[in-house]
């Protein structure tokens, strides 16, 4: 195209952001990061104060005194070790999750309503958690030194059942997901779903503004239950057709590239790493946690001690999961811009999400903790495409 610079165009879509929306999205993003920091310390806090109770060690005493039952006794410990944690961390939560979210103006959800969400998420998590530690303690028990080879492969088995499952039986509770109504959207993203490969039969439309006001899509589910749903945020004003095969064509590309099985594969690595660095780390948390009643790693008392080094390793692991899904959400907008040719539609989309992710980060900044490329990055590169390409013909039916 003549006369077109992308960097202009790329200045013109970040200039729609007003200096104050943009200043907001800066202090919202930078103290997202910290917050990965005072997370870490008030899961040490807890750890901490779930050992200074010893209520974990009487419980597994109990258990092993009566009836020799590890199992039992590590399921039993890992419940309330779960529902403990839980609870003393609550109030960070709240703040973390539902008051500073108000406080920037991205939720509107009121507080009962997202306590009952975090109550069944947490009762849903403290079922699986000890579920998935009986697991883990049974094959530190049995294979003792190859025990986190065999645990990173039990959490990927997890981790695939719940991604499985995940449409069918858990993203139902928390919201309503209906069939997109028929109409020019509807036309719109069947026409793509055919085009690219993907089920057609699998577009939704969530209630996803009674949590968050974000503007945003995503691909779950797994083999036959993957299915890409929208927020209903993105129907809120008249919908332009354009913005929604941008964006519906970014999630079809986590659709067709298999997106999930890769993330799947590069966890199963890095549980492995971790479940490795534990075994090594995990003597050194005893001592900092001054647990002198709790045994080694095979206790199931030990649990805080355990957590505490695996809140550590997701610190330090941070930088890896924000390149690894960086990495994909790069080549789905890339497969949108191949497919659905929407540069300016996917632009103005992705300036919208500038108001939970700054804009324009520097280049450390973005590799360390951007889990999507900036949207300087994204606006230039989807610029960059309409200046080589002509405009597309929508596939209108
Ligand atoms: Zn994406």
């Amino acid at each position: 195209m003549k006369n077109f610079d992308p960097a202009v165009a790329t200045a013109q879509w970040l200039a729609t952001l007003s200096p104050q929306e943009t200043a907001r999205a800066v202090a919202y993003t930078h103290g997202s990061h910290w917050l990965i920091l005072w997370s870490f310390l008030v899961s040490a806090l807890v750890a901490w104060i779930i050992v200074r109770t010893g209520l974990l060690v009487a419980i597994r005493s109990r258990i092993e005194r009566r009836r020799r039952r590890p199992l039992m006794a590590s399921f039993a410990v890992a419940l309330v070790y779960s529902v403990m944690s839980w609870v003393l961390t609550l109030p960070w939560s709240i703040y973390e999750s539902w008051y500073r979210e108000k406080q920037y103006g991205l939720s509107s959800q009121a507080l009962g309503g997202w306590l009952g969400e975090a109550a069944i998420g947490a009762a849903i998590s403290v079922v699986v958690t000890a579920l998935l530690l009986v697991a883990i303690y049974a094959l530190i028990r049995r294979a003792r030194k190859l025990w986190w080879a065999w645990a990173s492969g039990v959490t990927a088995a997890f981790i695939v059942i719940g991604l499985v499952i995940s449409p069918l039986v858990i993203e139902p509770i928390f919201n309503t997901y209906t069939p997109a109504p028929n109409g020019p959207v509807r036309d719109a993203v069947v026409a793509l779903a055919k085009q690219t490969g993907t089920p057609s039969d699998k577009i939704f439309i969530y209630d996803g503004s009674k949590q968050s006001d974000r503007y945003t899509a995503n691909v779950s589910g797994l083999f036959g239950t993957a299915r890409v749903a929208m927020s209903d945020t993105m129907f809120k004003q008249n919908a332009d057709l354009a913005e929604v095969r941008g964006v519906v064509g970014h999630e079809m590309g986590h659709y067709v590239h298999a997106h999930v099985l890769w993330m799947v594969g590069v966890l199963v690595l890095l549980s492995a790493l971790a479940f490795w660095l534990t075994d090594r780390l995990y003597p050194l948390a005893h001592r900092l946690l001054r647990a002198d009643r709790v045994g080694d790693i095979a206790d199931p008392a030990g649990l805080p001690v355990l957590a505490l080094v695996l809140a550590f390793l997701g610190v330090l692991a941070t930088p890896v999961f924000a390149t690894m899904t960086r990495t994909m959400e790069e080549d789905a907008d890339q497969f949108s811009l191949v497919h659905a040719n929407e540069p300016d539609g996917l632009a103005k989309a992705l300036i919208k999400t500038a108001e939970y992710r700054a804009p324009s980060p520097s280049a450390v900044e973005e590799f360390l903790f951007y889990d999507h490329p900036s949207v300087e990055n994204r606006v230039r590169r989807a610029m960059e495409w309409k200046a080589t390409h002509s405009p597309g013909q929508p596939p209108r039916p």
